[in-house]
């Protein structure tokens, strides 16, 4: 989701004339598109902010602002700001706001949207970095020009206007994020432009107890279908070969079935994959679409989280371990060989011997190929902050981490046994020295030794093997967590 909010931030501000650069050194204004989802991703700013050179402009946008604005009191009416799209006022007694007035904001939407309603809000602040926390930090850092919501990333050209620069536009674009097309430019962690990723909907309603994503983010969004098939065109029509549609419940979109169904019958599509899914929402008419279209990765990630009723009823999730294994049996029984993933979070509060014995059970169970483990690390405001405590000593977390890698890596081990010896088609991500690097349809992780296979491959067809390049492979190796093969030439 990063990879992709990135893409429309620089979407906007090349469309204002500003050039991207990926080295930080070169920049005269850096961007951190941050995440909250553990406190490590916070403190990595602290940490990072220390080596940016006095001159360079800072802005700092994504969860880390939205969560916690959270923790700010709110005196919405002492400053006449209305709080529709904005969190509350300052506390400072030299706020740094930068306000759009209603005309502003109106012009701009009925400028670009004719189906907009007109907003009876006065003011947007837009600038958070009067809030106390944030103030801090401005304080030490005097760089730091910008803190914004990731929402707001549409009005960027108003606001850098108000910051004092000067440009144009080639195009007015909108303050709808999920309206942002970013043409061309690359949405994915990848060096090639292959594979994209779509959002389709944003934050979350579940709640669960451990999780800052709904405080983080806000409450649930789904983007209209169409625009979702017109972003997917313009990729694909751009080159893009495997495309990817993020949600924080990607499979709860009213019309997830349908926009899953209209990308399949588009032209240039090779691979669909989506993340993250929620168990309870996995119908019976997905699974079959797994099971018939080809071009629908084998792959279902499941997250289950844990195998024990009482974990599951603190954490929120809605769903018991019998249902669990209830979805498992239903992928299990697809005709399709598909392989199956899922999330744990081991140590949550309160979890006994006898809950995390259960989880290891459900494992076993699923038979996984691949178990995402989550260390817990309490999020201020969630549920579980408010009424866990977080009791689990270091000795017993490390140990029963040890404990499920083992099992897992047993597990992993003879599942990729299996594969060896049949072929797969592989998008090439990675080559560095003599090895190829990237994860097969069904998500397994494969290496490919190109000596002397590249040689072999160059005088066989005459053609360099490129990053960004799908090319048939055959498993010719198993490890636990990996897969080795050699390439097929046909
Ligand atoms: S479903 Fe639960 S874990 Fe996933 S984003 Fe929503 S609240 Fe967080």
């Amino acid at each position: 989701m990063n990879y992709a909010d990135s893409a429309r931030i620089t979407a906007v501000l090349t469309n204002c004339w500003f050039s991207y650069t990926e080295n930080s050194k070169d920049a005269d204004i850096i961007i951190f598109d941050t995440c909250s989802i553990k406190q490590k991703s916070e403190d990595k700013i602290t940490g990072k902010l220390k080596t940016i050179r006095p001159d360079q402009k800072v802005r700092i946008t994504w969860c880390m602002i939205q969560h916690n604005m959270r923790s700010w009191k709110l005196k919405a009416e002492s400053w006449k700001l209305n709080v529709w799209n904005f969190m509350g006022s300052a506390s400072s007694k030299t706020p740094k706001v930068i306000w759009l007035s209603t005309d502003e904001i109106n012009n701009w939407k009925s400028k670009n949207d004719a189906s907009s309603k007109e907003g009876n809000w006065k003011f947007i602040g837009i600038n958070h970095a009067f809030n106390p926390i944030f103030h801090n930090l401005t304080q030490k850092r005097k760089n730091i020009e910008l803190m914004r919501r990731i929402d707001d990333t549409g009005l960027l050209p108003l606001i850098l206007k108000k910051l004092g620069y000067t440009f144009s536009y080639d195009q007015e674009m909108i303050n709808e994020y999920e309206k942002i097309i970013p043409e061309n430019i690359s949405t994915s962690m990848n060096s090639h432009q292959k594979t994209v990723y779509i959002p389709i909907s944003t934050w979350c309603n579940q709640f669960c107890a451990y999780c800052i994503v709904p405080y983080a983010r806000g409450l649930e969004k789904h983007f209209p279908v169409d625009q979702i098939i017109n972003e997917t065109k313009i990729h694909l029509q751009h080159g893009a070969e495997e495309i990817v549609l993020l949600g924080q419940i990607v499979n709860k979109h009213p019309e997830f079935i349908t926009i899953v169904k209209k990308i399949l019958k588009l032209k240039g599509l090779k691979r669909l994959r989506y993340t993250s899914p929620y168990p309870t929402y996995y119908s019976k008419e997905l699974l079959d679409l797994h099971e018939k279209e080809e071009k629908l990765c084998p792959h279902i990630h499941i997250p289950l989280q844990s195998g024990s009723n009482t974990m599951l009823k603190k954490m929120f999730r809605g769903y018991t371990v019998q249902q669990a294994k209830e979805f498992i049996d239903n992928i299990k029984k697809l005709t399709r060989k598909i392989s199956i993933t899922t999330d744990i979070i081991v140590w949550f509060c309160d979890e006994t011997e006898e809950d995390f014995q259960e989880t290891l059970d459900l494992v076993k169970y699923g038979w996984f190929d691949m178990v995402y483990i989550g260390i817990y690390s309490s999020r201020p405001g969630t549920l579980a902050a408010k009424n866990y405590s977080d009791n689990i000593s270091r000795a017993v977390k490390r140990d029963r981490r040890n404990r499920l890698n083992e099992l897992l890596k047993d597990i992993s081990r003879k599942n990729n046994n299996e594969e060896l010896g049949t072929t797969k088609e592989v998008l090439i991500n990675k080559i560095r020295a003599w090895v190829i690097e990237w994860y097969t349809d069904n998500m397994k992780q494969i290496i490919i030794e190109t000596w002397p296979i590249l040689e072999w491959k160059k005088w066989a067809t005459k053609k360099w093997i490129r990053v960004g390049e799908f090319v048939t492979v055959e498993i010719t190796k198993t490890i636990a967590f990996k897969l080795y093969g050699k390439i097929v030439v046909t």
